[in-house]
């Protein structure tokens, strides 16, 4: 399949790595939004967005937000930080394999839901 975050996930495309497991993997945007900005995807391709999400898959959306938690205290963020899905084309979604942005490393803005 012609996906981007497939190849990055796979070593095929070169990425900012900051953590990987079994089934997930995590590395650096390339167009931060924020001081610290990670985009967290699930290895494999099991969906394009999260209006895919199903009882078959949704365990490992769980895993997402497990490495999601490792990740924040490997990236310092006590404080708090922010986790973003955007969905489909109204969603303001770009690449079609789902993926959750965590922004941090600054106080947000609370009006950036
Ligand atoms: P979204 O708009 O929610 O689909 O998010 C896609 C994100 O992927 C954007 O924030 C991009 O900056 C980011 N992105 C696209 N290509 C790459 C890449 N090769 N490496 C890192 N981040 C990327
Ligand atoms: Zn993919």
């Amino acid at each position: 399949m012609d996906c981007i975050f497939c190849k990055i996930a796979a070593g095929e495309i070169p990425s900012q790595k900051v953590y990987e497991d079994d089934l997930i993997y995590a590395f650096r945007d390339i167009n931060p939004q924020a001081p610290v900005h990670i985009l967290v995807i699930p290895k494999e391709h099991i969906a394009s967005s999260a209006s895919e999400i199903d009882a078959d898959n949704s365990h490992i959306i769980g895993r997402v937000f497990e490495a999601i938690a490792k990740i924040a205290k490997q990236e310092g963020l006590e404080s708090g930080f922010r986790v973003i899905n955007n969905c489909g084309e109204d969603g303001g979604q770009t690449v079609g394999h789902i993926h959750f942005h965590l922004l941090g490393g600054t106080k947000l803005r609370p009006q950036m839901l």
